[in-house]
């Protein structure tokens, strides 16, 4: 999608610190890291958000938790614990109106959030 900064990372026009690749899903460091683990897992098709998931892309939250497990056993946080984000919407703190799910670990995190 035109002006959606993270169609151009998955496209390749915007560089990014790859962490993971597959036919459906993109991994890469977020630019503000809020954690010594903080990567972002999206899907290369476009869709704004939890809210626009249908039946016939219901099955990429699930296969993004598994690139999720994935790379949480790479970078070693597998077994200290580690937190997995989807901000939707403008109380959610979304940002980006790209789905993406933030892997974040690495360090003690609080709860609730802020
Ligand atoms: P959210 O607030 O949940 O929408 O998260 C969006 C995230 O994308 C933020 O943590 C940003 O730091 C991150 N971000 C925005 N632009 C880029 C970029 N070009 N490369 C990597 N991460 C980005």
């Amino acid at each position: 999608m035109e002006n959606c900064i993270f169609c151009k990372i998955a496209e390749g026009s915007v560089p990014c610190k790859k962490a993971y690749e597959d036919e459906r899903l993109l991994a890469f460091h977020d630019i503000q890291p809020q954690a010594p683990v903080h990567i972002l897992i999206i899907p290369k098709i476009h869709i704004d958000s939890v809210n626009r998931l249908e039946e016939d892309t219901a099955e990429l939250p699930a296969q993004m938790i598994m690139a999720a497990k994935k790379l949480a056993k790479e970078y070693r946080i597998e077994h200290t614990g580690y937190r997995l984000v989807i901000n939707t919407g403008k109380d959610g703190g979304q940002s980006v109106d790209h789905l993406h799910m933030h892997l974040l670990g690495g360090r003690s995190l609080g709860w609730p959030p802020g």
